[in-house]
C-alpha cells in the first residue's frame, strides 16, 4: 500500500496542487484553506501550509512563517464563513492524536451554537476542586 505520508501521494499536496477539486475559501503563498469534506459543524474549514509537512513533531524553523499564518487567518477566515461569535481551532497529530491526513492542518470550526467538549468529558489526574 502507498504511504500517504509521502508527499506525492498526500492528498492535501494534491488539493494544493490543484489535482483534486477543494472549496477553497483562502489561497496564498504560504497557505491554503477550504472546506471540510465530512463537516463536523456549520462550519468547518481546513487550514493547511502548501508545503508538505506530516505533523507538528517534523515542524521547525522553516515552517514557522506558514504555521503563523494559519494562525493569523483563523479569525478572519471563521468570520467570513459565518463563526461570528467565537470558533474552535484544533491540530491533530499521529496516531495518539487520531491524525487522518498526514500533512498538518489546523481545523477551524463553529457556528450559531456552543460547540460540545473539547474532548469526551472524561478527566484525568487530580480533580479540579470548582
Ligand atoms: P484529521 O483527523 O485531523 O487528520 O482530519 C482530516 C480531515 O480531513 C477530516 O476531517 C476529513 O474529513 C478531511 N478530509 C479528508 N479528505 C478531504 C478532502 N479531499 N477534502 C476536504 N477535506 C478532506
Amino acid at each position: 500500500m502507498s504511504d500517504p505520508r509521502i508527499t506525492a501521494e498526500c492528498i492535501f499536496c494534491k488539493i494544493a496542487r490543484g489535482e483534486i477539486p477543494a472549496k477553497k475559501v483562502h489561497e496564498d503563498d504560504l497557505v491554503l484553506a477550504f472546506h471540510d469534506v465530512r463537516p463536523q459543524a456549520p462550519v468547518h474549514l481546513l487550514v493547511i501550509p502548501k508545503q508538505h509537512v506530516a505533523t507538528l513533531y517534523d515542524a521547525g524553523e522553516a515552517h514557522e512563517k506558514a504555521l503563523g499564518r494559519m494562525l493569523a487567518l483563523a479569525g478572519a477566515l471563521a468570520s467570513k464563513e459565518g463563526a461570528t461569535d467565537g470558533f474552535r481551532t484544533i491540530i491533530n497529530n499521529g496516531r495518539v492524536g487520531n491524525q487522518e491526513v498526514y500533512h498538518v492542518h489546523m481545523h477551524v470550526l463553529g457556528g450559531p451554537d456552543p460547540l460540545g467538549p473539547m474532548l469526551s468529558g472524561r478527566r484525568f489526574g487530580a480533580t479540579r476542586s470548582e
